[in-house]
């Protein structure tokens, strides 16, 4: 049975894209890859607002986010925690045997620029993460504030995951002065999972150097000693790279600013939706996410009565909440392609069946 996902990840996969990925595949070291690989930078770049490399990898993001520890962190790495997604990377950071620190929030809460100031003061720390999207909970974290009080400190070096938030608005990475910034595929670019975009930073590159134990299918300099060339370390999922260059060329082709517009627009959209029947974003709404809205459900709804109902009405899916919050919350994802037709859609279904449990 084929379905419409309008959860926060993976997200709906057009029939373009889908056609792109069937591309005939072509030898990772011949000259078709590298225009290929070549092709796809200069939107890369474009859409991360950088002058450093984009390196392709292939993984889900958590495959980078994981290397990203293993090439930068040689003292105490702080990870800032309010979410799903960001209390992992702490987790994760363990597992890596690294050091590492851990600033907690309640999942819902916005990270506080002072708070990181007063734990960067403290000298232990040189690599700090933080999630720009925090995606459980449909938390956006105030970058701009955040980047700079972390430009006060030249030891740290900053990894930020806009998986979730990447292409919907504008992340300027090299004016934020972001070491390393890293996104997944099935997200806001609407292609299939197992493909990560990075791109670091010279001085990202630097430290990676101090680092003997990176290992090798994330090391920064095998990404770059190859990026040089046109090319990845490794065998890369090449359909998936002919997917991403389609969707760049879509994102030309709509333009980047009116793409940022319309999830503004959509966003809002649904937003109007949950004031006008009285629900709540469990963030604080000016923390609220612009690619989705994760609402509190407050009013004891079925989730997965819910869903089941409007899989088998409407063949759509929206999610029932995620980690520690699943049940209590859901979330409706604007990422993609969506349009407002599509959106409105959606929030019509979502009334009628929420009209007949009786909860609206
Ligand atoms: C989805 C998501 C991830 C994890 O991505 P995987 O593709 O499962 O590795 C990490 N961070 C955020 C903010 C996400 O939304």
């Amino acid at each position: 049975m084929s379905y419409k996902l309008f959860i926060p990840g993976p997200v709906a996969v057009s029939d373009k894209t889908y056609a792109a990925m069937t591309t005939p595949v072509v030898g990772h070291r011949s000259p078709d890859f590298v225009e290929l690989y070549n092709a796809v930078q200069p939107g890369l770049q474009k859409l991360f607002y950088t002058k450093d490399p984009v390196y392709i990898s292939t993984s889900s993001a958590w495959g980078v986010m994981e290397g990203a520890l293993r090439n930068l962190c040689r003292k105490k790495v702080l990870n800032c925690m309010s979410g799903a997604f960001s209390d992992k990377w702490n987790d994760v950071s363990k597992r890596c045997a690294k050091d590492a620190g851990a600033l907690k929030y309640d999942w819902g809460t916005p990270l506080d620029p002072e708070d990181i100031r007063k734990e960067l003061s403290t000298g232990e720390y040189d690599v700090i993460t933080f999630i720009h999207n925090e995606t459980s909970t449909g938390t956006m974290n105030p970058i701009e504030e955040i980047m700079a009080v972390v430009r006060e400190f030249p030891e740290v070096i900053s990894v930020v995951d806009t998986v979730s938030s990447f292409s919907v608005l504008p992340i300027k990475k090299d004016e934020l002065g972001i070491d390393v910034m890293l996104t997944g595929s099935q997200k806001a670019l609407a292609l299939p999972p197992g493909l990560s975009l990075i791109s670091v930073s010279q001085r990202a590159l630097d430290r990676a150097k101090e680092l003997p134990d990176r290992g090798y299918y994330f090391d920064f300099h095998e990404f770059q000693k190859n990026h040089e060339k046109g090319m990845t370390p490794s065998t890369p999922v090449i359909p998936l790279i002919n997917g991403l260059r389609s969707k760049l060329g879509d994102i030309e082709a709509e333009g980047v600013e009116n793409r940022y517009a319309r999830h503004h627009e959509l966003n809002e959209l649904v937003r109007g939706w949950v004031r006008q029947h009285g629900f709540q974003l469990l963030p604080p709404e000016e923390f609220g996410s612009r690619s989705l809205c994760c609402v509190r459900n407050d009013r004891d709804i079925d989730l997965p009565a819910l869903n089941k109902t409007l899989k088998e009405r409407y063949q759509c899916v929206i999610d029932g909440g995620y980690g520690k919050i699943k049940g209590q919350t859901f979330r409706i994802s604007n990422m993609g392609d969506e349009t407002k037709e599509t959106i409105s859609a959606l929030l019509d279904q979502l009334t009628e069946i929420l009209g007949e449990m009786g909860k609206l």
